[in-house]
């Protein structure tokens, strides 16, 4: 490998890799972890696994990549002493194709391994299932399955063109920050399946492997500061609007399930974990640091913080989110290999990292998505433990604040949540009371039954409620911490 301009060159030519993955929805996760790997795997001199980026919504990166050849930086560090290196197992990339060219390339033979970042909406899943929600996005595909609109249409459509062309199958693996990702796609992509083509399911349901993969890495979405920052570490601008550039952390993990169909890449050599229980790194990860995350995004937004580091750096916080933490590690079972205690002080370095722009609107996004997965069990298992409730009450009732989209102020919150609607129509945001507020929301369904049902706790969410319409969640956090 070759250091130019300050940038750790891939040390292969890229134009020699064949593409052998297709990853589906190149955001920025994708570009700073998945591409990551498969780089290094290049770097070890296997060349069977470049990789064909494909979206489906925005963004479109088709000028970048015909500007770049795909290749950008990936910029990682702890905020100081920044390594730069350039990545070149980014091959070809295809917008909103529904056209032949990218459903065909599905039905290579070289494509053994089909990888998905495409966002919890894109599953197009009723919350809470693993089938489809018929009334979403999904239905234009269902009418139309031969000219596919989503990720799902668009995997199943190019799957049957594979069997049509009498292909062996392959493995399709979500590295989404879903529980249980892989399930969940196999039970979206099989109830598509059935309704446009029985034989076809059948045929997925026995040619093709649906690993559950545990990823994580901070990636934040590239902004200008993070272009700005790749300039002067390297001397190369990249043009605003075509910035395909990362700026992360150091810390990168791959879990995945050793669930695959054919040939696959060799993982455990870049340091991937292939195991046959995936779940419990998932519930260790989900709980504890995604659970902080999504606790100081809305509790830290309330207070007036912009990013994950700025709530660091203020000790009230950083306090609330470690304490948080421990408390969600009290219940959650240590995976092979790992301890939870180290893995709560490293998370408590990772999201102190302030080298890393991790805006808290960005992490609150969905949030009825994530909240059950994140907090939601963490808390009904704490409920069954016994001991202190109060951080988890004062996490729920901001999040309620939060999504209900006015501060206490009165200030509107600029609240991403698709789930909104669907609380509306259950009266939760109207319901007027802190009382009716609290047992409203903790009726939702991204919460076990046994939260609203334990009046104690109800009592407590309630109190917090009528708390925050006074108080920053920080003054109320001095008091509780104290
Ligand atoms: P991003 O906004 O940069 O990219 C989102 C990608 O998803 C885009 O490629 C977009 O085309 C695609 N997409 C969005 N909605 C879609 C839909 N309805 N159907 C199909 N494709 C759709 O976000 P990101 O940072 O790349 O994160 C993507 C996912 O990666 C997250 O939802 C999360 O599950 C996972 N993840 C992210 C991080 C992180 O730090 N960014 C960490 C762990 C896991």
């Amino acid at each position: 490998m070759t250091r130019q301009r300050g940038i750790l060159d891939p040390g292969y030519d890229p134009d020699k890799l064949s593409i052998g993955v297709l990853h589906l929805g190149v955001g920025a996760f994708h570009r700073g972890h998945q591409a990551v790997y498969l780089d290094d795997l290049a770097r070890q001199g296997e060349t069977g696994w470049g990789i064909l980026g494909v979206n489906v919504t925005a963004p479109d990166w088709t000028d970048a990549f015909a500007a770049t050849g795909g290749r950008y930086t990936v910029l990682e560090g702890e905020g100081q002493g920044w390594s730069a290196r350039r990545i070149g197992a980014m091959r070809g990339f295809l917008y909103r194709d529904g056209g032949e060219t990218g459903l065909d390339l599905l039905a290579d033979p070289a494509l053994r391994l089909v990888t998905l970042t495409i966002t919890e909406k894109g599953y197009c899943h009723s919350l809470g299932t693993r089938s489809l929600d018929e009334d979403g996005p999904i239905a234009g595909d269902l009418d139309q399955p031969r000219d596919p609109r989503t990720a799902i249409g668009y995997l199943v459509e190019a799957l049957r063109r594979r069997r049509a062309a009498g292909l062996p199958g392959l493995t399709v693996a979500s590295c989404d920050n879903i529980p249980d990702n892989g399930r969940l796609l196999a039970g979206v992509v099989l109830d598509y399946a059935r309704r446009v083509d029985p034989a076809l399911a059948d045929w997925i349901a026995d040619a093709v492997a649906f690993p559950v993969s545990m990823v994580d890495r901070i990636v934040p979405a590239v902004d200008d500061a993070a272009r700005i920052l790749i300039a002067a570490e390297t001397g190369l601008d990249e043009p605003p609007g075509h910035a395909m550039g990362i700026v992360t952390e150091t810390f990168r993990q791959w879990v995945i399930e050793d669930r695959f169909a054919g040939p696959r890449p060799p993982l455990e050599s870049v340091g991937v974990t292939v195991t046959r229980d995936v779940t419990v790194f998932e519930h260790m990860k989900h709980r504890i640091l995604n659970g902080a995350q999504t606790a100081l995004a809305h509790l830290g937004h309330l207070s007036g913080f912009s990013t994950t580091a700025a709530c660091m750096a203020d000790p009230v916080m950083a306090t609330f989110a470690r304490r948080f933490m421990e408390r969600q590690a009290a219940v959650t079972t240590e995976p092979p290999g790992e301890s939870l205690a180290a893995y709560v002080d490293r998370s408590v370095a990772r999201l102190t990292n302030p080298g890393i722009h991790h805006p808290l609107p960005q992490i609150g996004t969905d949030s009825a998505f994530k909240i059950g997965q994140r907090i939601g069990g963490a808390t009904a298992d704490l409920l069954v433990r016994g001991g202190p409730m109060d951080l988890h009450a004062l996490m729920i009732a901001g999040w309620i604040q939060y999504v209900c989209g006015r501060g206490r102020d009165g200030r509107p919150i600029p609240v991403n949540e698709p789930g909104a609607v669907r609380f509306a129509a259950l009266g939760a945001l109207t319901a007027s009371s802190p009382r009716d507020r609290a047992l409203a929301f903790l009726a939702l369904d991204p919460f076990p039954r046994a939260l609203a049902a334990d009046d104690g706790f109800v009592v407590l969410v309630e109190d917090m409620v009528r708390r925050l319409s006074a108080r920053t969640p920080r003054a109320i956090l001095v008091d509780l911490l104290a």
